[in-house]
């Protein structure tokens, strides 16, 4: 299947969530995926069997019938156009048994009588506060938030559902037919409704449910209960693991990280579900690009696996954390270092290994992307907020990226002249 073009009688543009996902965000927000700008029902006014039937999701349906692209859908719809991959793509491909069937029919395809997938935030409960993260998405966030301004409730913890017996009641029959359920958050491994619900599936004999989790794998128990003790009674476990950068960076970019804890938990979970599918989760963004060859050369040295291990994704908000914002001179430098990349990529054992052409693809793709844009524009407030951040949390991200160190010494607020004669000697170089 070519995921960017036609299938069977689908149009081109083509998305299978809206027919088989239902994505539950820590407002109480539903709709077909965490990429979705807006809400097709909430949890304060509708149950999720009344989101699953509602005219909105409907609507939502018929404009990819007639393969109409949605306003809402603009971030896969970037993406594409920049790195060529896509949660859209993404998803077509892995749920393409759904999708070939959808494909073969003669009419409009109908969605199942109950999702067949469930992307689940229970709560905003972590404990990291990454960079480029927020209040709606870590409890952790609160109090920076606080400080700038930003929350999204009055205090730090948010829950989508009271209990995990709440969405158990909501989903009813449905849980005899779920086939796949993703856990995000917040942090799902510090989640009690997460626990109570693999034992839930396990009590009903659904271990055959495909567990997908994103992680920043700084834990594996929760209340004396081992992760991997559960996950060794599920068929089919896939962890993609959060990691922005090795040592001191990853725990600026990610405060809360800690390299040493990460591999720790990594290798006891090569040791103990060698049945789950692994892979490394790397949102690159104006913080770590630098680093990224250092850091995908980490993860493949460190813990045995192939490239194909490592997902690569576009940061795309907030936008001042864009690739896409940095200066000329260290885009120019940023492709110089990933395409040496590749060549040894090409040159060394590593064409052999699985998984090495698409990850060359989205080496590509992630140079792309940041080239694809100037968003230059951005840059001063990538900067206002690095400072506020590096004082809200006596950091100093100006030894951490030598390479940025020159601009976020000095604002344009402070400096503005300095930085128009800059502009103006040196286009598009800053
Ligand atoms: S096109 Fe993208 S944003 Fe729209 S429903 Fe599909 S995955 Fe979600």
């Amino acid at each position: 299947m070519d995921d960017g073009e036609q299938v069977g009688k689908l149009p081109r543009g083509f998305c299978i969530l809206p027919w088989i996902n239902q994505h539950l965000a820590t407002t109480g927000a539903i709709s077909p995926c965490c990429e979705f700008e807006g809400e097709v029902a909430n949890l304060s006014g509708s149950t999720l069997q009344e989101a699953w039937n509602s005219d909105a999701l409907a609507d939502i349906r018929k404009a990819f019938l007639e393969g109409r692209p949605l306003k809402a859908c603009r971030k896969c719809f970037d993406r594409e156009a920049h790195e060529g991959a896509s949660l859209r793509l993404e998803s077509n491909r892995h749920f393409s048994g759904w999708i070939e069937r959808y494909g073969a029919t003669e009419t409009a395809p109908k969605p199942p009588r109950h999702p067949a997938a469930y992307d689940l935030r229970f709560s905003n409960l972590c404990n990291f506060k990454c960079r480029s993260c927020w209040h709606g998405s870590s409890s952790k966030w609160f109090s920076d938030g606080k400080a700038i301004g930003v929350t999204m409730a009055d205090k730090a913890e948010i829950n989508s559902f009271e209990d995990v017996d709440d969405f158990i009641e909501q989903v009813g029959e449905g849980l005899g037919d779920v086939e796949h359920i993703y856990f995000a958050g917040g942090e799902p491994l510090m989640m009690s409704e997460h626990y109570a619900l693999l034992e839930r599936l396990i009590g009903l004999g659904r271990t055959d449910v495909t567990l997908s989790y994103n992680s920043n794998m700084s834990v594996n128990a929760f209340r004396g209960q081992s992760i991997f003790d559960l996950w060794k009674q599920f068929a089919n476990v896939h962890v993609i693991a959060s990691v922005d950068a090795t040592g001191a960076l990853g725990a600026m970019v990610r405060k809360g990280f800690d390299w040493d804890t990460f591999a720790a938990n990594i290798l006891s979970l090569q040791q103990n579900c060698p049945h789950a599918k692994l892979q490394f989760g790397v949102t690159v963004s104006a913080l770590n690009i630098v680093n990224l060859r250092e850091l995908m050369e980490a993860i493949r040295r460190e813990f045995r696996v192939s490239p194909g291990a490592i997902h690569l994704h576009s940061l795309q908000d907030p936008e001042f954390y864009r690739t896409q914002i940095l200066p000329g001179t260290v885009k120019r430098q940023v492709s110089k270092e990933l395409a040496a990349y590749l060549a040894a990529l090409a040159e060394g054992p590593g064409p052999m290994e699985e998984g090495s052409g698409e990850h060359a693809r989205m080496v590509r793709g992630i140079i792309d992307y940041m080239n694809g844009r100037d968003l230059s524009g951005q840059f001063e407030k990538f900067v206002r907020m690095t400072q506020r951040l590096d004082a809200l949390r006596d950091e100093d991200s100006r030894a951490l990226l030598p390479e940025l160190a020159p601009y976020l010494g000095w604002s344009q607020k402070r400096f503005p002249r300095l930085l128009r004669k800059a502009r103006r000697l040196l286009p598009g170089q800053v």
